[in-house]
């Protein structure tokens, strides 16, 4: 068993609350202490993107449509939101994030891994730490953010979302067991609702069922699968952070509440997904070459289907328009739980430049992107919206 190397690292999970609407109460103060839901305006196709948390005691979640918040919460202040701006707080908070260790990772617009092991000018003792960053976020940024920090990855992204928001858990090499232990199995990186209701058979329905079965007996029961799921069952998990710019592919999904075979409402998930895509390609400068379409059933199979174009590119309409393809070309006789994008094969649009990949279209289609972002930045995500995620029923 491989357990040295990761037991002297300290791994910092940093995740920004409800992120998108904390961006809105700092710009406007007058949001702040009120219902924000971030998505559309009532009366306009959509869904919610985030919800603050005074928004979330209304029942009101990310993924629900529009509509359906309007209802539970006619007063809330509704926002259409704008990515650039998000973004560019991104970018804030991972410049802030660099000045603590180089060893930065972005999983996502809000949230960040970092190894800060060996960083000899932040305090040694981990809830100051912790304290620190929260610090400096609040400081620096004026957004709330909760942390957790362990000896991996797979400890600290448990431990940030423990205690949401403006939570701050630490757990060590010698208490990840018994850390582990109360928590549901779901909460294990990998566990679906179709595993976990396999193993739930089985009577492992915490982490402590799992971790009283050796290696041997999960490996014979569960295959592959087994033996993963028993290293993370004692708080095993030697994924390295890996810096930003290094990253694979840049993706999104959205898990329903409501489970949905209405297509219409499934390409305006679509739309929103290949939109917030092309935003973050075109703010990073960089261009994708594989679009990856990600479904799951209601039965919660998964299906994947990819499609590799033969230029590299970032504009949402194209993300939309083979996603939308490769979505046609399967079944939805099961409703569909969640919806997913992920683009790969990226390169910097510098690059694709150099190498003469544009045409005069291809020129002509950036201005057309650069000026959608802008207009974007001022009037916020859904001032301009493609028509195809504007479905007319
Ligand atoms: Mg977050």
């Amino acid at each position: 068993m491989n357990t040295l190397p990761n037991s002297n690292r300290i791994i910092v999970h940093i995740d920004m609350d409800a992120f998108f609407a904390s961006v809105e109460q700092l710009l406007h103060p007058e949001y702040r202490g009120k219902p924000v839901i971030v998505g559309a305006r009532p009366g306009q196709r959509g869904v919610v993107s985030t919800a603050s948390y005074e928004a979330r005691t209304y029942g009101i979640h990310s993924a629900m449509p529009i509509s359906k918040a309007y209802q539970l919460c006619p007063k809330g202040i509704f926002v259409s939101g704008n990515h650039k701006t998000y973004s560019d707080f991104s970018r804030k908070i991972q410049r802030l994030f660099s000045t603590f260790t180089p060893l930065v990772e972005m999983a996502s617009i809000d949230e960040a891994f970092l190894d800060v092991t060996g960083c000899p000018h932040l305090p040694e003792n981990w809830r100051r730490l912790g304290e620190f960053i929260r610090g400096q976020i609040s400081e620096t940024i004026h957004l709330p953010a909760s942390i957790g920090i362990a000896p991996n990855k797979f400890l600290a992204k448990i431990a940030s979302d423990l205690k949401k928001p403006q939570g701050l858990v630490t757990v060590t090499e010698s208490e990840k067991q018994r850390f582990l232990a109360p928590l549901p199995i779901q909460r294990m990186w990998g566990v679906g609702e179709k595993s976990a209701s396999m193993l739930i058979r089985d009577g492992i329905r915490t982490i402590g069922d799992m971790q009283k079965y050796d290696e041997n007996y999960l490996a014979r029961r569960y295959g592959k699968f087994g033996s993963h799921l028993f290293y993370l069952a004692h708080g095993i998990d030697n994924r390295p952070v890996t810096n930003d710019h290094i990253r694979k592919s840049i993706g999104r999904e959205t898990t329903f509440q409501h489970d949905s075979n209405d297509r219409k409402y499934l390409y305006t998930i679509l739309g929103t997904l290949a939109q917030d895509i092309g935003t973050r390609l075109r703010a990073k400068g960089i261009l994708g070459t594989t679009i990856t379409l990600k479904v799951r059933y209601n039965n919660f199979s998964t299906h994947t289907k990819r499609k590799t174009l033969s230029l590299p590119q970032d504009a949402d309409h194209i993300i939309f328009n083979v996603s939308k393809e490769l979505f046609d070309s399967i079944s939805i006789a099961q409703k569909v739980r969640l919806l997913g994008i992920s683009v790969s094969g990226l390169c910097p649009s510098a690059h694709a430049e150099q190498m003469d990949l544009f045409n005069q279209q291809q020129d002509t289609q950036n201005e057309l992107y650069a000026s959608i972002d802008q207009i974007r930045k001022k009037y916020g995500t859904n001032s301009i919206i493609m028509g195809n995620t504007l479905p007319n029923s």
